[in-house]
């Protein structure tokens, strides 16, 4: 049976007309069809979002630091972590104290105010940066991507181990990764440490954006720039290798109380100093 198209297009109107007017109230405004909105990774996160803007993360969690997912068996936990166990470069290692030479190899910084970006990824404390900070080593530009945080410290100094340390990672445009590595010891309140503290998300796998306070990780830079070098790995899975480590001799205070404040986030999550092999270590 064929009805004239007229007559068709006629009866859907009246049609959607009534299924509207039967579920929505008179004051209700013309509906507007629903947009979903994904959840924003932090590097999506745009200055104008919320003050608090919370989302959650394809975070890796198959690895940690408790006996069952911890550093002696993360080669087992996934084949792309068998360089964790297999690697010539590994990292953390034990740095033997020696004199600096003459630093003819100096890191120059030129970080920029951003603001804090902050996340729990469920290993550690992370603050990210948006492009435009950028580190230079030996005069080649690598950018800061993010900073974080370990305890105790990962790097050992002549066999000891310190309350904490933080690695300001950064990377070039060909993918390789240079970190700085600060050890943190007790001493006087840290400024720098108490801004980023204050704002440590509540729960693991989230983050915020705090718009309105500016960060520039060049205010937990000591001024004495002496630095021990070493071709290493991630500290993390996968463990990937060629990271250059510039972890530096002048360590950084904080408080007793802002160590016990990221202990109570995190209180172990550091791996254990890894074989040197066949590797120089230079003190610049
Ligand atoms: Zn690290």
């Amino acid at each position: 049976m064929n009805y004239p198209i007229y007559l068709i297009a006629a009866s859907l109107i009246v049609t959607l007309l009534t299924a509207c007017g039967s579920t929505k109230d008179k004051d209700t405004p013309p509906a507007t069809p629903k947009v979903e909105i994904k959840e924003k990774t932090p590097k999506a996160l745009e200055p104008e979002a919320k003050i608090e803007a919370k989302g959650v993360h394809p975070y890796d969690s198959d690895w940690g630091y408790e006996k069952e997912n911890g550093p002696n068996i993360w080669a087992q936990l996934s084949d792309n972590y068998k360089i964790c166990e297999s690697g010539e470069l590994q990292s953390p290692i034990n740095l033997k104290w020696s004199q600096p030479q003459v630093n003819t190899r100096k890191i120059e910084f030129d970080y920029k105010d951003a603001p804090l970006q902050i996340s729990d990824n469920g290993h550690s404390i992370v603050v990210q940066f948006p492009p435009g900070s950028n580190g230079y080593f030996g005069g080649k530009q690598f950018e800061l991507v993010n900073l974080h945080f370990h305890t105790s410290s990962e790097h050992t100094l002549s066999g000891n181990q310190l309350p904490m340390e933080a690695h300001l990672v950064h990377k070039n445009e060909l993918g390789q990764i240079s970190i700085i590595g600060i050890f943190l010891i007790e001493g006087r309140s840290n400024p720098f440490i108490e801004k980023i503290w204050n704002h440590i998300p509540a729960k693991k796998y989230q983050d915020r954006l705090i718009p309105n306070l500016l960060v520039n990780a060049k205010d937990l830079i000591p001024n004495r720039m002496t630095y021990y070098f070493y071709v290493g790995s991630l500290t993390t899975p996968p463990c990937t290798e060629g990271v250059r480590w510039h972890v530096l001799n002048t360590p950084v205070e904080v408080s007793r109380d802002q160590i016990i404040a990221f202990r109570k986030v995190y209180s172990n999550n550091s791996r254990p100093v890894q074989p040197l092999k066949s590797r120089n270590v230079i003190n610049y």
